[in-house]
């Protein structure tokens, strides 16, 4: 090319600049780089917008480079293009099967997506997802591009009105003119903004999930139309790859094991999203908060206690009862009128009037509250979901007060402290979102800007000390104060969001919360809300997954089963148990009249991580058969040994 044809400027995200000739398209950026690139290239973020990897790059007026990122399959928003796309790939070929069926709308989900269709009292069910899966792969193999055309409102509704498809010009009513666009990839045309990939010869894989009824526009009222669900892959490999992942999903879903395993129950006559602990998961949330417990008292914390209920004016101080009072539990009133109280919603404006029990001085501060505080908030009934979307939750909750000058100090020892929840609990990759200011809107957020800089270079700084793998997120931030979320990645390889950090500037303020300083005057201290866990309900959920229910040995619930083959050897277990008793081992004798065999499978499907068998040898020279749970025979041992093995293993 010559000198005059390069007219466009593409600032990469590496931060290299390329040139090309004005009219080249995200993939003539890939091309330019690698056709391997180019190969996988599913869309392009021109200026932060995603558009069609085809679709020309605007020249910009500024003359400045143009940013843009290549997205690909490891890209979420490739993802969300790729499966987008599929929609319209399911569209056509449910149409060919089913010629004048409707279509309403067809969004990507979080894994997969779906497209909800009116099959007109057409049957539809599981038996036809292999026939619709084979016609889409088959029409995925004729490589059919994407096609982008733009059309005024007015032809877009006649063809929707010649093709009889009542949701789309519904659709339609709502779109500006001058805006609208179809793509076509083969024999099908759908109103949609786009972006999409090339075509569809992407596509090598594709899955019906599951199919569900769903209301036009979510609307009771309106039709119910048919919601089908589905998934599609670059390579067949990672569909079977994402069915085993599902597969183990299933087996390890809390709600399924909590039941199995019997650690909590639900009932609806107590109420909805209301959980019930079971003796064997209220000792593993007891042990958890012992172990928080005593990881806050080494880090200077003071545990506090305060009501589940309190005034309505205590949130209306803090500015929760404007924000959350429609859409929660409604007051309490008592029989004398005007009184009126709030199921505690969040633990801070309690430890806010803790704070002013007493005058503060510079010297009282950092002072660390810590609290296992029991929360209420009205969920949807819908959105409640085993013990990750409860109504009544326990937060492993603190606050910290401290000077501005503390922020750093206060976030660095945090931190440590989280990092040492998760290593304990076998959570070994994380990472960390920082949430900050949106500079361009300064306006928006409270406290100064001083103290807002201060504070946010505390967080980096702090995250960086600690080698946290963090992503920077501007604008996130609370107009309150920034935070820092923490992310792990379980066994699974799922990503979850568990303990926060948050700088508030804002329930100080309301609260007229104040120390005195080294220069005699009143300053606000700064309040920092964190709670490693989130919830206690949340976090044993997620450790049940992560775990499969093979909990540590520490928090098993029942740590050991001691086995005995015959009543003959009942008095020797029992005698064995007592003693392991006393060394603060928990577990059970198995007296049923079964065969040993039987209670070994049983104590396996319980997930007792050891079991002791004894007979006639054992009881003759005092020993016991250890099993461990994964492990297998560990063959015969003294009491003593056996329980310096415990001893070793159960160390946090
Ligand atoms: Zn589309
Ligand atoms: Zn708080």
């Amino acid at each position: 090319m010559t000198t005059q044809d390069i007219q466009l400027q593409v600032a990469l995200p590496d931060g290299s600049v390329r040139e090309y000739p004005a009219g080249s398209s995200g993939y003539d950026v890939a091309l330019g780089i690698s056709e391997g690139l180019a190969r996988n290239v599913l869309a392009a973020k021109v200026n932060g917008k995603v558009q069609d990897a085809t679709l020309p790059i605007d020249l910009p007026a500024d003359g400045k480079p143009v940013s843009v990122q290549l997205l690909t399959w490891n890209d979420l928003e490739g993802k969300s293009t790729f499966w987008h796309s599929s929609a319209h790939l399911l569209a056509e070929a449910l149409e060919s099967l089913y010629p004048g069926i409707k279509f309403a709308i067809g969004p990507p989900i979080e894994n997969g997506f779906y497209y909800d269709v009116d099959f007109e009292g057409k049957h539809f069910s599981q038996d036809d997802f292999k026939k619709v899966e084979d016609k889409m792969l088959e029409l995925a193999r004729q490589k059919n591009t994407y096609v982008r055309k733009s059309v005024s409102k007015a032809d877009a509704i006649a063809y929707f009105e010649e093709k009889g498809d009542p949701y789309k010009i519904d659709l339609l009513q709502g779109l500006a003119d001058g805006s609208i666009t179809f793509y076509t990839q083969g024999n099908f045309t759908d109103l949609c903004r786009g972006p999409h990939i090339p075509n569809t010869g992407f596509i090598k894989a594709a899955k019906l999930m599951n199919v569900a009824g769903a209301y036009w526009r979510g609307d009771e009222k309106n039709k119910m139309l048919t919601r089908i669900y589905a998934i599609t892959f670059p390579k067949q490999k990672e569909l079977e790859e994402y069915l085993t992942l599902l597969e183990e999903a299933k087996k390890r879903d809390h709600r399924k094991l909590g039941k199995e395993l019997e650690l909590f129950a639900f009932s609806e006559k107590v109420g909805q999203g209301l959980p019930l602990w079971l003796p064997k998961g209220a000792i593993i949330r007891e042990r958890l908060e012992n172990f928080l417990r005593k990881a806050q008292v080494r880090a200077g914390y003071s545990p506090v206690v305060t009501p589940h209920i309190g005034s309505k004016q205590l949130y209306v101080t803090s500015g929760h009862w404007e924000k959350y009072g429609e859409d929660s539990f409604k007051p309490i009133l008592t029989p004398d009128v005007g009184e009126e109280f709030l199921l505690k919603p969040m633990n801070c404006p309690h430890h806010c009037e803790i704070y002013k029990t007493k005058p503060r001085s510079y010297r009282d501060l950092p002072l660390r509250l810590a609290e296992f505080g029991t929360v209420y908030r009205y969920e949807q009934s819908g959105e409640l979901h085993g013990l990750t979307r409860v109504r009544g939750f326990t937060q492993d909750d603190a606050h910290i007060f401290c000077r501005p000058d503390q922020v750093s100090e206060e976030f660095m020892k945090v931190i440590d402290l989280v990092l040492y929840v998760f290593k304990a609990l076998g959570f070994n990759d994380y990472s960390a979102q920082v949430s900050l200011r949106d500079p361009d809107n300064g306006t928006k957020y409270i406290g100064s800007d001083e103290n807002w800089e201060k504070a946010e270079a505390a967080i980096i700084n702090a995250a960086n000390e600690k080698g946290l793998p963090t992503v920077m997120e501007k604008g996130e931030a609370a107009f309150y104060g920034p935070k820092l979320d923490f992310m792990v990645r379980d066994a699974l390889g799922r990503k979850w969001q568990l303990g926060t950090i948050q700088v508030d500037y804002n329930l100080p303020e309301r609260f007229e919360l104040e120390y005195t300083g080294a220069d005699n005057q009143k300053h606000r201290p700064v309040m920092i809300h964190r709670a490693p866990f989130g919830s206690m309900e949340r976090f044993i959920a997620i450790l049940i997954e992560n775990t499969a229910g093979n909990f540590p040995l520490w928090l098993s619930p029942d740590q050991i089963a001691v086995l005995p083959i015959s009543e003959k050897y009942e008095a020797y277990a029992n005698e064995l148990f007592l003693n392991l008793q006393e060394n603060d081992i928990r577990g059970f004798v198995d007296v049923r009249d079964e065969k040993i065999g039987r209670k070994i499978r049983d104590a396996e499907v319980a997930k007792v991580p050891f079991m002791l068998i004894v007979g006639e040898k054992e009881q003759a020279e005092g020993r016991v058969s250890v099993r461990r749970k994964g492990e297998g025979d560990l063959g015969s041992m003294t009491v003593a040994e056996f329980t310096a093995l415990f001893q070793e293993q159960v160390k946090v």
